[in-house]
């Protein structure tokens, strides 16, 4: 039986990744799904190769967003949320330049707040609930030296999915978060720049050390994550609210 059967999900950041992963899964579910990247034409290729939908946005951008809530509402609404566009960024404490933080906040944090806010205005017109589901990280969960801003801005994102959650349940509508460990991906390219600049690391060792010390055994890839993304997003997930799931291989135990 398919579990997203005739729900409508826009997937941020889903050009590539995890978010394209999650589109694939959901396709697969039964949904409809539409692509909302900042790489319009990476979004277009890949909703062609998927069956999805792609459509220009900007989550740091209110035009962007309403031009995106117009057009889902257009084509039959949004029942399905994912929260999954963000940078990544890394330095030492003293080097850390006030254009990355903010950069780094307005995609992570103010473009999470956003969405879910002009979401949660279109599911509560439409009356039928909705789910909203917000990419945190172990990054959220604890400091690393290098990472200051990027583990804070998903500190942020998952306190601000505990306040959504319980404010926006009165309208069905449930938000909760995925906090995942390390994922293989080309996002890491852009991680291991960082530690090959700050920490001598010779290219694919830093991802090398990481996944040989998750406890599974391995780095988690995208598709470990979307058993997760779908269930949260199903009926079964009804009574979940403002809660963030590790999804990590241990990663957060050990
Ligand atoms: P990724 O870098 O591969 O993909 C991010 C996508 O977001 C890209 O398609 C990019 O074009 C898009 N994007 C960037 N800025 C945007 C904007 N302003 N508006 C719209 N789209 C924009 O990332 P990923 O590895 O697939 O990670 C997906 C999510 O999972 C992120 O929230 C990330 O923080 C989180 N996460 C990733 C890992 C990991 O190890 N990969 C670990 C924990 C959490």
């Amino acid at each position: 039986m398919m579990r997203l059967s005739g729900k409508r999900a826009l997937i941020t950041g889903a050009a590539r990744g995890i978010g394209q992963a999650f589109a694939e899964k959901y396709i697969a579910e039964g949904a409809q799904v539409v692509i909302g990247d900042i790489d319009l034409e990476r979004a277009q290729d890949t909703a062609a190769a998927i069956g999805a939908t792609a459509l220009p946005l900007d989550v740091t951008d209110p035009a962007s967003i309403e031009d995106a809530m117009a057009a889902l509402r257009a084509s039959g609404g949004i029942d399905i949320l994912i929260n999954n566009a963000a940078i990544f960024t890394a330095a030492p404490l003293v080097e850390i330049t006030r254009q990355d933080y903010e950069r780094v906040f307005k995609i992570n944090v103010e473009g999470t707040l956003f969405m879910m806010q002009a979401a949660a205005r279109e599911m509560i017109a439409q009356g039928r609930g909705g789910k909203i589901i917000n990419m945190a990280s172990q990054a959220g969960r604890r400091g690393e030296a290098l990472v200051a801003v990027y583990c804070a801005s998903k500190a942020a994102v998952i306190s601000l999915t505990q306040s959504a959650g319980l404010n926006l349940i009165e309208h069905g509508i449930n938000v909760n978060a995925i906090a995942p460990g390390v994922v293989d991906g080309e996002h890491w390219d852009g991680v291991d720049a960082f530690f090959a600049k700050y920490e001598g690391k010779a290219p694919g060792q830093k991802k090398r050390e990481v996944g040989a010390a998750v406890p599974f055994g391995r780095m988690g890839t995208a598709q470990d994550l979307t058993g997760m993304a779908v269930f949260l997003a199903s009926d079964e997930a009804e009574y979940i609210v403002a809660q963030t799931y590790n999804v990590d291989g241990g990663n957060w135990m050990s």
